[in-house]
């Protein structure tokens, strides 16, 4: 750590640094333009900074094209450090071990009913991370930090799950406390919503953007969203709980006890009610997704539907937030248009037309893996310089 008093020319030096650092790893790569242009750095700053960080092997520096000119892209090294992500959903656990230069070197998922026990969960998760780490060939040491996902808000200031309502099972765990502990290696947590949207800005549909919303539709409903290129969490971790947004104050009762929640019309257990009465065998909202694709006018018609009240709740996140783009994941996402063009239709019905027209609606390009790959993120945006340098 510097010890410089802050306004001296080495403590600017140093902030520079990690600024660069910080734009180079957020984006995987970067020509040196580009890290002018992200940092507000002089292009000679820039290119100090880069033939420093050459030397002493904390980036590569390859020869590129950008716009038809050549250029140099920046990364970072790809031993500089190993990120680890672990993903907890209704359904499943997914470990990511992925380096520095956003290289994902080995990963896995498994079903796991995450509500019946979290000790069992972490059992499963802290293994996963060992065979992971095994396979792609580094020790624990080098492990710079691991991203935690959950499926419920997460307090930002005790690190404890906000609602025990929506993980019975997880009920006085605190889940980066408990996973830490296993692991020895410092964690970061947040909920699979936001972690979906870092996935998706950082890697995938949302990249180069700095305001998004991500709406994952599965078992529940969440969202995520990024605003100036930050998740906004609030203080209790509950920014974006969209699926509890009311739709019909008489409605179906809801798990967070209130009535008609947009959850209560499109999750999936509300989705599957509607179509098990003259769709035998065991339904699944992927099966429906499919037999909705096959032309089956009853899973078009509840996925439609499904699609326009979602969309009632993007047009409220619309007037509220005006984000860019609003990205669709989740198990519903994979219904493609079936769903994208309902919810465009309500968005264009009860949103603003001026927050409206800006907006664009467009599937999630990670699938199931956003959530996982959002961990990594998560550990590359929390973790300090002194890590890397
Ligand atoms: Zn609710």
């Amino acid at each position: 750590m510097s010890t410089d008093t802050p306004g001296s020319q080495s403590s600017l030096h140093r902030a520079n640094l990690e600024r660069v650092l910080r734009a180079v790893r957020m984006a995987g790569s970067l020509t040196q333009a580009e890290i002018a242009r992200g940092t507000g750095l002089s292009a000679a700053t820039v290119s100090n900074i880069v033939r420093e960080l050459k030397e002493s092997g904390t980036v590569v520096v390859a020869d590129t094209s950008s716009g038809g000119r050549r250029a140099r892209s920046v990364s970072l090294s790809g031993d500089a450090g190993i990120v680890v992500g672990v993903d907890f959903g209704h359904t499943h656990l997914r470990v990511a071990v992925g380096n520095l230069a956003h290289r994902v070197l080995a990963e896995e998922s498994e079903p796991l009913d995450v509500d019946v026990s979290a000790q069992q969960g972490f059992d499963r998760a802290e293994r996963m991370v060992e065979r992971l780490l095994g396979q792609a060939g580094f020790p624990a040491d080098k492990v710079i930090g691991v991203g935690l996902g959950v499926p419920g808000p997460i307090d930002q200031e005790t690190g404890a799950l906000g609602s025990t309502a929506i993980l019975p099972g997880w009920t006085g765990v605190t889940p980066g406390q408990e996973l830490a502990g296993r692991l020895g290696m410092p964690v970061h947590v947040d909920n699979d919503a936001n972690l979906g949207a870092l996935g998706e800005l950082v890697w995938g549909a949302g990249r180069g953007l700095g305001d998004l919303a991500y709406i994952k539709v599965a078992s529940g409903v969440g969202s995520g969203l990024v605003i100036n290129g930050q998740i906004y969490r609030g203080p209790g971790g509950t920014a974006g709980e969209i699926g509890h947004i009311t739709l019909d104050e008489a409605g179906p009762v809801c798990r967070c006890g209130n009535r008609g929640c947009l959850e209560t019309f499109v999750g999936s257990r509300y989705l599957l009610n509607l179509l098990n009465a003259n769709h035998p065998g065991e339904l699944t909202l992927g099966r429906v997704v499919q037999l909705a694709q096959q032309g089956d006018l009853g899973c078009r018609r509840v996925i439609a539907d499904a699609g326009r009240q979602i969309g009632m709740g993007v047009a409220t996140l619309c007037n509220l937030l005006n984000p860019r783009r609003v990205i669709l994941g989740g198990d519903l996402a994979e219904a493609g248009e079936l769903v994208l063009s309902p919810i465009r239709d309500s968005v264009a019905r009860y949103a603003i037309p001026s927050a409206a027209r800006q907006l664009s609606v467009v599937p999630g390009t990670l699938g199931g893996r956003a959530e996982v790959l959002g961990a990594l993120a998560l550990v590359m945006s929390e973790m300090s310089e002194t890590g890397v340098l």
